[in-house]
């Protein structure tokens, strides 16, 4: 089978299975499948949320103020426990795990976009597994996500993931409320690019105490990582073989198809982003064969730039007779890039004085046109 680029979202219901600590034994049970998914070949991250939960219980749940600062320093005296956990657990299996901490500006902002992606790319390239979590420290109540099921469809946006899993305290996502509804059925399949307002309303807000995600924002994560081509299941945390099945491809839970191929979600971005520019590099006949053969764009194969544009930015790329031949997310803006024209790869650091890499536009980045 195919390795698959796969990320897990653990929720603090599904840490601690309803109790005030973390429920390490069954922290050791999910631990197991991943690494073993990890050790089949997939590529596996890990969002975990649990930092507030597992602070609180660190301090032996305080009485606190309801503002930012009680809450974040929970986040901060969990988290390092929470990484602590995992590394041990992973430790078991001789896997390494990593910390990335991200707030909602780190995606949407491009530049910082693209250093999160290529944080997680070379986490995932070294086979270490990402756990990821809001950066709950330094995000105040304005800028946060909030809750971490949103920003597991980020995550498998930003690194295009094949396949988001969502863990929660149910069955998956059902016709109405199982909790008071007897007649409500588990829905197994969402193929529709809208999920019905049914689905919308049984899913409420948020009624589990620990996690701030609920159903509803599982719905939200849903709808937003199937647009950019990746498949989601939401199944329950209590049975984390399950993790395995789905990756195996058999069905549980709740399933929602991806609306579109990753490439065409790629290419969508692309366009729409170069549509607003016309920011661009031209390059030489080396180059242009260069990239048709698979490689990437070093500056040495740069005649000239033209526009102003930022490291991430989406720009042009045109052959010498000025025609379009592809678009591309660039490693370096246009003002560090007018200085590495021409230069051999191994130059650019000695004239910038930093580097982002040797290619000033990887091939994986790329769209011909
Ligand atoms: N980032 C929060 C934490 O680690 C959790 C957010 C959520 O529950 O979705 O405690």
């Amino acid at each position: 089978m195919e390795p698959q680029r796969i990320v897990i979202k653990l929720g603090s219901s599904t840490l601690t299975q309803g109790k005030s600590d973390l429920a390490v034994e069954h922290m050791l049970e999910i631990v197991r499948v991943v690494a073993r998914l990890h050790l089949q070949g997939h590529q596996v991250m890990v969002v975990s949320s649990g930092a507030i939960t597992v602070g609180r219980s660190m301090l032996g749940d305080p009485i606190l103020p309801k503002h930012m600062p009680a809450k974040q320093m929970l986040a901060a005296v969990g988290q390092s426990r929470l990484m602590e956990l995992y590394s041990q657990l992973f430790g078991f299996y001789h896997i390494a795990v990593g910390q990335v901490l991200l707030t909602r500006e780190d995606l949407s902002s491009r530049r910082r976009y693209l250093n999160a992606r290529n944080t997680l790319e070379a986490l995932i390239q070294y086979r270490v597994i990402p756990i990821i979590n809001e950066n709950d420290t330094v995000s105040t109540e304005e800028i946060r996500l909030g809750d971490n099921d949103n920003l597991s469809a980020l995550v498998a946006n930003v690194i295009e993931a094949d396949l988001l899993i969502l863990l929660t305290d149910q069955d998956g996502l059902f016709t109405a409320d199982p909790r008071n509804d007897p007649a409500a059925r588990l829905v197994s399949e969402i193929n529709s690019a809208e999920i019905d307002a049914q689905y919308w309303q049984a899913a409420g807000g948020s009624s589990s105490n620990q996690g701030t995600g609920g159903m509803y924002t599982k719905l939200q994560a849903a709808q937003l990582a199937r647009q950019s081509g990746v498949e989601v299941v939401i199944i329950n945390g209590a049975r984390p073989e399950l993790i395995a099945q789905i990756v195996n491809g058999q069905s549980a839970g709740t399933r929602f198809s991806a609306l579109c191929s990753k490439l065409e979600s790629r290419k969508r971005y692309m366009l729409a982003e170069a549509r607003n520019s016309d920011a661009a590099v031209e390059i030489d006949s080396g180059a242009v064969t260069a990239l048709h053969s698979g490689k990437s764009l070093l500056p040495v194969g740069i005649k000239s730039i033209s526009g102003e544009f930022q490291r991430g930015d989406i720009i042009h790329i045109r052959d010498l007779q000025h025609k379009d031949i592809a678009l591309g997310m660039v490693n370096y803006g246009s003002a560090d890039l007018s200085r590495l024209v021409g230069l051999q790869s191994q130059e650019i650091e000695q004239t910038l004085g930093y580097t982002y890499g040797v290619e000033v536009l990887h091939h994986n980045n790329l769209l011909f046109v």
